[in-house]
């Protein structure tokens, strides 16, 4: 029997602070959500290592550095109300209801999103939503939001996802072709918007008006 809670420590300590990860809370919500139950059990034993997992659907669960290094970005201070595009298997967007005030998430795939919300209930997060649909458009009916992260690489930044983050917002993507992306961190401020490349990553494909098509 793995002990799961060492293990998360020591990928805390091997994967994530020493890459340079530091935020206190981004360390504290990454030693706490327990991603072995995100992932199927005959993989519960790998949930810890230093790579992404397959999940239904053909998709993955992203590598534990590439969480933390994406939710690192954000910021966050508690309150924020953010928006994440493909919900998978649930596990980012229970690491940002550890730091924000309300999480929304999107996810194509009907199953994916049934399973994550039940696994994100039996834990006890109250301030996750998740819908079925084309996170590509963005939330508008819930815009505008502080913080919002794509967990699928797109050929371009989706437009309505900028026109619906806050003054002050963030908002980071992968983009790029389908082999490999630079995670973008566009910022919306008074003076307008500004973007930074934040390096590297391989996403599986958003597929949707402003992603790739089907
Ligand atoms: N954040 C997830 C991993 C995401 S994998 C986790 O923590 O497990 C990318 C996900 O994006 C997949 O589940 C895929 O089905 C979904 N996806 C792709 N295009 C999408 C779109 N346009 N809208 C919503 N979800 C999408």
């Amino acid at each position: 029997m793995i002990n799961f809670k060492k293990a998360r420590e020591r990928m805390v300590e091997t994967q994530l602070i020493a890459r340079g990860i530091s935020d206190p809370k981004v360390l504290e919500a990454m030693r706490k959500v327990p991603r072995h139950l995100f992932v199927d059990e005959a993989l519960q034993d790998q949930a810890y290592n230093d790579h992404p997992l397959p999940i239904s659907d053909k998709q993955t669960i992203s590598q534990p550095y590439v969480v933390a290094l994406m939710t690192e970005s954000l910021k966050f201070t508690g309150q924020e109300k953010v928006l994440e595009i493909g919900t998978g298997s649930g596990y980012q967007a229970a690491v940002l209801a550890e730091l924000a005030g309300r999480v929304f998430s999107i996810e194509r795939h009907p199953g994916l999103a049934l399973r994550a919300n039940q696994v994100l209930r039996d834990l006890g997060y109250r301030n996750v939503i998740i819908r079925v649909g084309d996170g590509s458009m963005g939330w508008p009916d819930d815009a505008p939001f502080d913080a919002v992260m794509v967990t699928a690489g797109t050929p371009e930044v989706p437009q309505p996802l900028v026109d619906q983050l806050a003054v002050g917002g963030r908002l980071i993507v992968p983009v790029g072709d389908r082999l490999g992306q630079d995670l973008v961190l566009v910022q919306r401020r008074p003076e307008g918007i500004t973007k930074t490349n934040m390096g590297g990553v391989r996403f599986v494909d958003l597929v949707g008006k402003w992603g790739w098509k089907e």
